[in-house]
């Protein structure tokens, strides 16, 4: 080792590091202190009054009541808000939209198909990404739908700065029976069907498409246990779930129709399963044994799927609520309509404390990062307030007045 380049070395990275020091202190908005009239620790489910949150860069820093705040910091004072941690969509697909005036979703599905590639589903994405940030969501899984890797370039060109959204957490295309989630289409359309899902038949179809998505980048992997009669089998779920699970990758399994697909995924250790909307407690309480979380996607009023929701509470599922919205709804933007999901599950019985979890820090564990998810120090600065109390009122989640994600301020 030639001992004198390494010392020059030194001594430059030594002056860069001077540099670079002497150039934060210039920049007093590398520190925040924004404090408000309460905050709610979503963990302990406590309030903490007069709350003064230190920010530095990009990470929380310092939280509790009347904290002592130091010169030179800039201050954002809220007033009289509730500040909360960044809200986690468990379940988006922003880069797919359906209209009512085309019909049915087969309709909307096949037309989406023909008309859209990766470019303009990256494009559409780039709106509905915004009006998710804009509603309070700071951070989002999103499950396929995406045509080839469109998921992969927004979410490069978000973290990249580029474009403005939440921290997206995606999986590429889902793993899926035969068909996908298309109804009959005719044999020339259905080469097609391969932009929209990985069609899987067999074991190692399923091992070869798990580890195409992690070469693709996925954070995640989404795996369709059933479309109508068409089903995966446990071979191949187990094999999906042990090729995933090599690569700590979460998997997530959509599943509908009762006990049997549902059963599928379980058995084979999936980290969530997708709607699930009429389980049994046999289901339920494996979920709970083997720590599996329930992703409700669920529709206001429908009683069989607020039953279903308190049996497992009372099971001890963990909950990470999604919303699973892909229609457009003229006037209301795609995070307006997302954030009014939380007062659906307030009416199934969980408490504001359980919604509030199932909003935030449960999807972060779903997800697999430590850093998002609730307001504590070393996690990023991702903060939302809302006028009045969750605690008392959970659709004031509805009605934001200030968005930071990563330390900086959108709203
Ligand atoms: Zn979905």
């Amino acid at each position: 080792m030639n001992t004198g380049l390494l010392t020059t070395a030194l001594i430059s990275l030594f002056s860069l590091s001077i540099l670079f020091v002497k150039a934060q202190d210039k920049k007093p908005t590398d520190r925040i202190a924004v404090t408000a009239k309460r905050m709610i620790d979503v963990r302990s489910g406590k309030e903490i009054s007069d709350v003064v949150i230190l920010i530095e860069k990009n990470k929380i820093t310092g939280v509790g009541s009347n904290l002592k705040i130091p010169d030179s910091v800039k201050i954002i004072a809220l007033g009289d808000v509730t500040l909360l941690p960044g809200l986690i969509d468990a379940h988006t697909h922003l880069l797919h939209q359906y209209y009512t005036r085309y019909g049915d979703d087969n309709s909307n599905r096949i037309l989406e198909m023909i008309q859209l590639g990766p470019a303009k589903r990256a494009l559409l994405g780039v709106k509905l990404a915004r009006e998710m940030l804009d509603a309070g969501f700071t951070s989002v899984r999103d499950l396929g739908n995406s045509s080839i890797n469109a998921d992969i370039a927004l979410r490069d060109a978000i973290n990249n700065g580029d474009v403005i959204g939440p921290r997206m957490f995606v999986s590429t295309r889902a793993l899926s029976p035969v068909g996908g989630q298309f109804q009959s289409v005719t044999p020339t359309a259905q080469g097609l069907l391969n932009e929209e899902y990985v069609q899987i038949s067999g074991t190692e179809e399923a091992r070869k498409a798990v580890r195409q998505a992690i070469y693709d980048g996925a954070d995640c992997i989404k795996v369709i246990a059933n479309s109508g009669s068409r089903r995966l089998s446990l071979e191949e779920m187990k094999v999906i779930v042990e090729e995933a699970k090599r690569a700590n990758l979460p998997v997530a399994v959509h599943a509908t129709d009762g006990d049997g697909p549902s059963m599928t995924a379980v058995e084979a250790g999936a980290s969530s399963v997708e709607h699930a909307y009429t389980v049994s407690e046999t289901v339920l309480n494996l979920m709970a044994k083997k720590n599996i979380f329930l992703v409700p996607t669920d529709v206001p009023g429908v009683t069989k799927y607020q039953e279903r929701i308190k049996r497992a509470v009372k099971a001890g599922v963990r909950i990470a609520i999604g919303s699973d919205i892909y229609y457009e709804f003229p006037g209301r933007t795609r995070g307006q309509i997302s954030a009014g999901m939380y007062k659906t599950y307030a009416a199934s019985g969980m408490t504001n404390i359980e919604v509030l979890r199932a909003a935030t820090l449960n999807p972060a564990d779903l997800i697999g990062n430590n850093s998002i998810g609730v307001i504590e120090v070393g996690r990023f600065a991702d903060i939302i307030a809302v006028r009045g109390n969750p605690l008392t009122d959970i659709s004031v989640l509805e009605q934001l007045v200030f968005v930071m994600k990563d330390g900086k301020v959108y709203k």
